[in-house]
């Protein structure tokens, strides 16, 4: 990334390339086109970071056998019965 230091709109630009935000409005049907909030397609405003914290944090959280990776494992097990002789 090269860095010009006589131009200061540079960082504007830099700012203007962000990704996009993808969420479409009721009223207009166009895109929101705010930036989006990094890790996600969506801006701040249209529901990043939004939702329930994942594994212990979450309030319905009780022994962890229904956690994302421990249904993968048993995913995995299963799969690997089936295949392996
Ligand atoms: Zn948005």
């Amino acid at each position: 990334m090269p860095k010009p230091d006589t131009n200061p709109m540079y960082l504007v630009e830099l700012m203007n390339a962000a990704p996009r935000c993808t969420a479409t409005s009721k009223r207009t049907g166009e895109r929101c086109k705010g930036p989006a909030v990094r890790g996600w397609t969506v801006c701040r405003l249209h529901g990043a970071r939004g939702g329930a914290p994942e594994g212990d944090r979450h309030g319905n959280y009780r022994h962890g056998g229904r956690t994302q990776e421990a249904q993968a494992i048993r995913k995995l097990a299963m799969l690997m019965r089936r295949t392996l002789p």
